[in-house]
């Protein structure tokens, strides 16, 4: 089946759907948006609710479907171009700063919070503190709508565009198509082609790895971001109050006193729980991460501590360098594990026994009490546990022997493509955008890619 458009979207994330907004609003070109998963309404984790190991869906409801990985996310809205992905080295901070104000209004009309955390003087106080004791705080405006918002947010989009254009679901892309060095059309896994003018590749760190295998037979060239791997720490809500009521999230940055490496403290979730996530596909690997409801709160919260390593050629696989280290994590455990910080530090695993006397009880119930040690690189653990050891002189608490630490977190947005300042490819009208080309690694920066590819579509159209 042949069927022609103006515009093919691969991708129904924040990316994605920001594209189809601005065309939208400016056009009346015929798009089409091809997502792989499911309607967010109709996206169920099995394992969420009830626990229990992942089964391993062969596309994760988690992080697949309408909405994107943003669909679950947090909702955390950082109004920064210091943080949440690379666009200002495309496009310059003058322009990445108008973009995300241009962003967070089309977030604010779509029914987004009013209120700001992260401005005023208690920050720069809070910076003082931490440049004492070696951690460099960076300040950011943080809007947060909490998961259920976030998923409001995202349906009021949905419902916007499904009159405007063809949303199709369940559907994979799978080969890109160029003729004569532009783009022609897109072919899905059922075999249906798709002819199109302009393509946009929006798919997520999920489609992370589907995107490098078309970089790679397109012939495109492809760049390597740092490969980021940690933990995730939970600890008593009251414990990081001080700073997580005046910033909401805390961004703080440490450089490793072993290896010189950055390590930051990403995603954090006060009030929040741990959950997994899965890579999906025929190999998943899962690994950790966190999220906090706007209403409901457990009384702890979490953050990622991830370590940033650059690489020396002639490496060239940081995907599969991360996952096999996560995948690690799964065949000791079967999915997560968690151990408390005590034993870590005093060599031992931890055990169901030792967890269960602990103060703090897991979020993520399907956790495996274990040994992260066994798991992470010294490189790794010695900076993961120098950092917490430098926090807990900002913040005491972080290093109580209860506090938990879960394994492992990766994060896959390592390949970046070769894109120009309209966020295009070496192939003309073909478009790469998101977390998936490498481009942002958070809503914000996500959202303001699929404006920038759909601003210099709305220029080549006339
Ligand atoms: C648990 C969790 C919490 C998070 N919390 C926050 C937060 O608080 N703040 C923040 O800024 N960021 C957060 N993030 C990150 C944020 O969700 C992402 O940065 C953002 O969603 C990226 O947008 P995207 O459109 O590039 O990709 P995604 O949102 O990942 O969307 C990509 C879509 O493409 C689809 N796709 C992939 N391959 C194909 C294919 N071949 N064919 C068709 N469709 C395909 C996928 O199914 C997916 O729906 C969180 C992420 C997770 C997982």
């Amino acid at each position: 089946m042949t069927k022609k458009y103006d515009v093919v979207i691969i991708g129904g994330g924040p990316a994605g759907i920001f594209t189809a907004l601005e065309l939208v609003e400016q056009t009346n070109m015929s798009i089409m948006l091809i997502e792989k998963g499911k309607d967010i309404d109709r996206r169920k984790c099995p394992i969420r609710d009830n626990g229990g190991a992942c089964k391993s869906c062969l596309v994760c409801n988690m992080v697949c479907g309408l909405g994107g990985a943003g669909a679950f996310s947090d909702g955390k809205l950082t109004l920064s171009g210091e943080v949440g992905g690379w666009l200002p080295d495309y496009l310059g901070n003058a322009e990445t700063k108008s973009l995300i104000k241009y962003v967070d209004n089309i977030y604010l009309k779509f029914g987004a919070s009013n209120k700001l955390y992260g401005v005023g003087e208690e920050v720069e106080e809070l910076e003082r503190r931490s440049s004492l004791v070696e951690l460099r705080l960076i300040p950011v405006p943080i809007r947060h709508l909490g998961t259920e918002r976030c998923q409001s947010v995202l349906k009021t989009m949905r419902d916007h565009l499904k009159s405007r254009i063809n949303i199709k679901l369940k559907t994979a892309a799978a080969k890109v198509m160029v003729n004569e060095g532009k783009v022609s059309g897109i072919e899905t896994e059922d075999g249906d082609y798709y002819e199109c003018q302009y393509l946009v590749l929006a798919p997520g760190r999920e489609g992370s790895e589907w995107l490098s295998n078309q970089a790679k037979r397109l012939n495109l060239t492809m760049h390597n971001n740092p490969v980021d791997v940690g933990i995730r720490v939970e600890v008593p809500s009251a414990v990081l109050e001080s700073i997580t009521n005046v910033l909401y999230e805390v961004k703080l940055e440490y450089l490793s006193r072993n290896f010189n490496d950055r390590i930051r403290t990403f995603c954090m979730c006060p009030g929040g729980e741990v959950i997994m996530e899965s890579t999906g596909g025929a190999e998943p690997v899962v690994s950790v991460n966190g999220h906090s409801y706007a209403e409901k709160h457990t009384g702890y919260t979490n953050f990622a501590l991830l370590v940033s390593t650059s690489f020396t050629k002639p490496f060239h696989e940081p995907i599969a360098y991360g996952k096999y280290i996560a995948r690690l994590a799964n065949i000791l455990s079967g999915g997560i594990l968690v151990q408390r910080w005590g034993d870590l530090i005093e060599g031992r695993r931890s055990t169901p026994h030792s967890i269960a006397r602990g103060m703090l009880q897991p979020t993520l119930k399907s956790a495996i009490p274990g040994d992260l040690s066994f798991v992470l690189p010294y490189r790794h653990l010695t900076g993961i546990i120098d950092m917490i050891q430098t926090m807990d002189k900002l913040v005491p608490g972080v290093a109580s022997r209860h506090s938990l630490l879960y394994g492992v977190e990766v994060k896959f947005y390592s390949s970046r493509l070769q894109l120009n300042n309209r966020l295009e490819t070496e192939i003309r009208n073909l478009f790469a955008i998101g977390d998936g080309a490498g481009v942002s690694r958070g809503l914000i920066q996500a959202s303001a890619s699929g404006i920038v590819a759909a601003r210099a579509i709305l220029r080549s159209h006339g």
